[in-house]
């Protein structure tokens, strides 16, 4: 039995941690401890994103400028969060969805002086889409949408070639792997954007897109992804 499937407070309703089922203080959706230990990423390459012992470039970076100026990451992908993430993306559980973007949208909101105009999901090709039945990022993106007032525009860009998943391949390989996977289908009438995405690790699919946008004139392109791997 779940060690929490007796808990009183759960008949009475509304206030239950999601992360571990406890008791979470009205309105909150998780509980203080379980708060606490989320796995927050302080140090990153301004750019990429790559976790550092210190906030400055990572080598890469400066090595070769990737084809957006700034990621911002909020979580490493570890613990509660990457548990949450496997949650949305392989057992259907579109409440992480909501959970995990809140959470983005705690950290995001309020702090950044120039906001960009819109936020763009990346997209999932249409294979990839009828077999989840949702696209991760979307959902993760209403409630930073909603929250923030960024306004998501989902019919810009499309996937147009399934790719193989990166999880076993090279950094180069997923270069190679995602070239030519994304079709910008009107120019964009934007200057200042943010593509959203679940879990980043070298970032190659999304320096593809970011190149695309790059290419059909949007000027400044940020990354928002609620989880970084480091690069191995
Ligand atoms: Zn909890
Ligand atoms: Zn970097």
């Amino acid at each position: 039995m779940h060690a929490f499937s007796s808990h009183p407070l759960r008949t009475i309703g509304g206030f239950e941690c999601l992360l571990c089922g406890g008791m979470a203080a009205p309105g909150k959706t998780i509980c203080l401890p379980c708060k606490s230990e989320l796995p927050h990423l302080n140090h990153a390459c301004p750019t990429c994103a790559q976790p550092m012992p210190a906030s400055h470039a990572c080598p890469r970076c400066l090595r070769h400028p990737p084809p957006f100026q700034h990621c911002r990451a909020i979580f490493h992908y570890r613990g509660a969060i990457r548990h949450q993430i496997h949650r949305l993306k392989y057992h259907n559980d579109l409440a992480a969805a909501g959970l995990l973007g809140n959470l983005m949208a705690d950290t995001l909101g309020g702090r950044r002086p120039e906001m960009p105009e819109c936020l763009i999901p990346v997209p999932l090709h249409p294979t990839r889409l009828r077999q989840r039945g949702y696209n991760q990022a979307v959902e993760m993106g209403r409630p930073i949408s909603r929250r923030l007032d960024l306004p998501m525009d989902l019919s810009r860009v499309h996937r147009i070639r399934p790719t193989e998943s990166q999880q076993k391949l090279s950094a180069a390989a997923r270069r190679k792997n995602v070239r030519g996977a994304f079709q910008v289908l009107a120019k964009p009438p934007y200057g200042h954007i943010a593509l959203l995405d679940d879990v980043m690790t070298t970032g190659a699919t999304t320096a593809e897109l970011a190149h695309c946008l790059s290419k059909a004139g949007v000027r400044r392109i940020e990354l928002w992804v609620c989880a970084r791997a480091a690069n191995p």
